[in-house]
């Protein structure tokens, strides 16, 4: 059985697979390896795909493309009297890779397929509806940042990396901070915009070119607006040069042109960067993805941004695939490339309904697992009761990212049974665990130990694989603080405060609440950074002790940058819920 890898793109869609060692790209029958994501129904033929249905639709036939900015949504495309939604559309680009992939693989049965990182819920599931009907069984979706990281480490070798992934395409930018250590790839943080890709660099410079033409572009008519774009791209993609219809462009002016895109830019860097902790010097290197990442002026307005230059790994067009493509080796456990792990990204925010005061409406959402939080998470948190005397508790799950909790997506709900005491005297343990593969794990521990949970899986999952999910979930429900080498760090740590004064202490205090707030941060990296400085801190108070000099701390104190925004972690308000 083989194993296929798929960058299901907004413009072109693209297979590889890992054979000998490295990645293959599959061709179509006319040895092209893009096929563009584009449907048309033709006379005759009826539903075409591809390159063909990309012809069709740039002389101006009607037919479907860009869908995959619908996905998950239930917009209509009319393609010979018969309306497609986004996941069928997609459904028939998958085929098409499927078929071109079958004349070079025997039996293809599984797929691995990228998804933008922000995908919710209902866009992945869409996703893996469209690769069920294409007759393919998709275990995972990588995302797509993931999947340039994965092609930069089989590039740059393996050391501990922190990258940028800017992911800039027709439509969008998708900025992502990863970070690579051990065998793990984790995506820290993601931001983007949906609004600011190549297109509206040809938008821009077609209202230039008609202001130095004495044209106003809002007047012309749609005909002639589409044409100007037209010959606005080619003048961009063949910068220095003259297009057919005499459009031409400097790269310097193309740079004054893009200057408010780029302010733009420059924002979301630094608000990604912020978001992952990290200030620029931290970034190890910046991996340019996506059409519009092949413009010069780009490359020359990164270079700028960072102080040094941004990595382009072959293509910029096929890097998503290149990692699509290893990914399925990782998966046939090929020898050189088994043990890597890519962990995933929360993209919405998972919680349950509080409420503060008795009788309230509304209640309120408490985030259980944050937006960007990386998975696996497991978070646990302690409610106590609201009225007296209450016997149960019913705890509300919702996904999202509004205020009250009942303005977002309800999930499900667990009830616990609790013992009737004075409100606020009886509590109850929540547990969340949300693991890789999109299963969220609910589970209630009252003050008797009693347990109540809830599976809620975005699929429908047989029994014996439900069973496997359990397990795991299960091993990943200790929390970082409570697993043994973490608590015995804590410990040590603790111990060295009650002895120290002053500066020390103080130092040693702040220390350890940088401590706790990574091990609670829920994200892989900042655990194991956590572990490490505390590790290292300690290691440096015992040697002085033993030398009998008064240290404070090591120099290189590189948890002072994150207690600036420190959040209050473990002094933690206590949600009431009752019902
Ligand atoms: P994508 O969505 O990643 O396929 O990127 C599509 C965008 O890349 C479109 O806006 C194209 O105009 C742009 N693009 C493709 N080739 C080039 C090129 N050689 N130079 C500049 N932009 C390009």
């Amino acid at each position: 059985m083989s194993v296929i890898g798929i960058d299901l793109g907004t413009t072109n869609s693209l297979a590889a697979y890992w054979a000998d060692g490295r990645v293959h790209f599959i061709p179509d029958e006319n040895g092209n390896r893009m096929v563009p994501s584009a449907a048309v129904y033709l006379e005759g033929e009826g539903i075409v795909v591809g390159r063909k249905a990309k012809e069709h639709l740039l002389n101006g036939g009607e037919g479907a493309a860009s869908f995959k900015r619908f996905m998950g949504t239930k917009k209509e495309y009319m393609l010979g009297g018969k309306a497609y939604t986004p996941m069928e559309l997609s459904a028939m680009v998958l085929h098409k890779l499927k078929e071109q992939a079958e004349r070079i693989l025997p039996e293809i049965e599984e797929a691995v397929i990228t998804v933008p990182a922000y995908f919710n819920d209902k866009q992945r599931s869409d996703t893996k509806k469209a690769a069920q009907i294409a007759g393919l069984k998709v275990e995972r979706l990588i995302n797509e940042p993931s999947a340039a990281a994965l092609a930069y480490r089989m590039q740059y070798g393996s050391g501990d990396k922190s990258l940028l992934i800017f992911d800039f395409g027709g439509g969008t930018l998708d900025l992502s901070c990863v970070e690579c250590f051990d065998n793990v790839i984790e995506i820290t943080a993601v931001a983007g915009d949906n609004y600011l890709g190549g297109d509206d660099i040809d938008h821009l410079i077609a209202e230039y070119d008609c202001t130095r033409r004495g044209l106003d572009y809002g007047r012309l008519g749609p005909k002639e607006q589409a044409a100007l774009l037209k010959q606005a791209e080619a003048a961009k993609c063949c910068l220095g040069g003259t297009t057919d219809d005499g459009l031409s462009l400097t790269e310097e002016q193309l740079f004054e042109i893009c200057m408010p895109l780029f302010t733009k830019m420059k924002e979301l860097f630094l608000h990604i960067l912020e978001d992952a902790g990290l200030r620029v010097s931290d970034l190890d290197d910046l991996i340019m993805v996506g059409g519009s990442s092949r413009l010069p002026v780009v490359k020359r307005f990164l270079t700028e941004l960072l102080g040094k230059e941004p990595v382009v790994l072959g293509d910029t067009d096929m890097v998503v695939a290149l990692g699509a493509g290893i990914y399925t080796g990782i998966r046939r456990r090929d020898a050189e490339i088994r043990d890597i792990l890519l962990t995933d990204v929360c993209p919405f925010t998972l919680g349950v309904e509080t409420f503060r005061r008795q009788g309230e409406k509304k209640g309120y959402l408490l985030p259980m697992i944050e937006r960007n939080s990386t998975l696996p998470a497991s978070r646990r948190e302690r409610l106590v009761t609201l009225y007296d005397y209450q016997t149960a508790v019913t705890v509300k799950i919702y996904q999202g990212e509004e205020y009250f909790a009942r303005d977002n997506i309800y999930l499900g709900e667990v009830t616990a049974q609790v013992a009737p005491k004075k409100a606020g005297k009886e509590w109850i343990d929540v547990y969340f665990t949300y693991d890789i593969n999109g299963i969220l794990h609910v589970e209630i521990v009252n003050s008797k130990g009693e347990h109540n949970q809830i599976l809620l899986a975005n699929q429908t999952l047989g029994e014996a694989e439900l069973e496997r999910h359990k397990k795991e979930i299960e091993a990943l429900m200790t929390p970082p603080l409570e697993q043994d080498k973490n608590r015995k760090l804590l410990e040590r740590a603790s111990a060295y405060y009650e002895q120290s004064t002053g500066a020390r202490r103080e130092r040693l205090g702040a220390l350890i609440h940088w401590f706790v707030a990574g091990m609670n941060s829920g994200r892989l990296y900042r655990i194991r950074r956590a572990a490490e400085e505390m590790e290292r801190q300690l290691a440096l108070l015992e040697e002085a002790d033993e030398r009998r000099e008064d240290l404070l701390f090591d120099g290189d104190l590189k948890w002072d940058l994150d207690l600036e925004d420190l959040g209050d972690d473990d002094g933690k308000d206590l949600g009431n819920s009752g019902n």
